[in-house]
């Protein structure tokens, strides 16, 4: 994507970023604040957290909040405790970033693992649900709030051994369009972002065989991330965007 913002695009916005630690999320976060944001850091390993809080202090942007949160393990009690602790903290969100994700075993449906079925629909689909109802009335004290989910190219079209994860990306495609149709007439606006192969660990377990000097980096594909929490996206909702247009799915070429 050819998008070039202005400077401060995200001045004064607090957006949470969950997976922030690593991959796409920990850039994504990077990112947000280098542009004018608050970010909140939200992931499980927070060491990892910590990092890129103290990276972020470092740079002198805005200070970052971190918060250690298992999305496997996540309740919605536990997702309604972290929205009351932002709720004290912060007067309303302006983004989330729903980026965590787990892969599983790319494996045939007839060998899928059952455990891992139900972990990867967990943190991939229901802690994901259940983190987004509990920070909707956030979100909604917003004057343009933006909420993205993260697919895949296997979230919309079904490929042999991707089993659990395309699956549960099938249906971040449907909670965001439900979403995005629920809130057409408010301030929210809801989208997906797939980003196409990109050079992470993730992908790296998929693709074991593949040289990832060909894949674009998560700082590479940053301008649709940033498009979507900034302004010039504000009408936008409902759509599932490419963070790589016309990039074929599959192992780099
Ligand atoms: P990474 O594995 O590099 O990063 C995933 C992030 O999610 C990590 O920070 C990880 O935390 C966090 N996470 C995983 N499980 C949990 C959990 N239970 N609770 C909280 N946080 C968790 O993946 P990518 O950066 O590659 O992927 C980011 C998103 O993009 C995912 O949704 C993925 O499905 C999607 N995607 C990626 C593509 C790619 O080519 N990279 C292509 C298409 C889609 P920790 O660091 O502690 O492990």
């Amino acid at each position: 994507m050819h998008y070039h913002p202005k400077y401060d695009l995200l001045k004064n916005r607090l957006i949470l970023v969950t997976g922030a630690g690593d991959g796409i999320g920990r850039e994504a976060a990077l990112t947000y604040a280098r542009f004018g944001a608050q970010v909140i850091l939200l992931g499980r390993t927070e060491s990892k957290l910590l990092a890129v809080q103290q990276q972020i202090a470092q740079a002198g942007l805005k200070a970052a909040q971190v918060v250690t949160f298992d999305l496997l393990t996540a309740t919605p009690e536990d997702c309604r405790a972290v929205a009351d602790t932002l709720a004290q903290q912060l007067p309303r969100l302006d983004g989330v970033l729903h980026n965590a994700g787990l892969l599983g075993d790319i494996v045939p449906m007839a060998q899928q693992d059952i455990t891992q079925w139900h972990q990867v629909m967990q943190v991939n689909v229901n802690a994901t649900f259940m983190l987004t109802q509990a920070l909707l009335p956030l979100l909604l004290k917003s004057s343009g709030g933006s909420l993205v989910f993260t697919t895949s190219s296997v979230g919309r079209e079904g490929r042999a051994g991707w089993g659990a994860y395309s699956v549960s990306k099938f249906a971040t495609e449907g909670m965001m369009q439900v979403l995005a149709e629920e809130y057409k007439h408010s301030t929210l606006r809801v989208n997906c972002i797939n980003p196409g192969g990109t050079r992470t660990a993730m992908r790296a377990s998929a693709f074991p065989q593949e040289d990832a000097n060909k894949l674009k980096t998560p700082a590479d594909i940053m301008p649709l991330y940033l498009y979507l929490m900034g302004d010039d996206s504000r009408r936008k909702t409902g759509i599932s965007f490419d963070a790589q247009p016309g990039r074929k799915p599959g192992p780099a070429e």
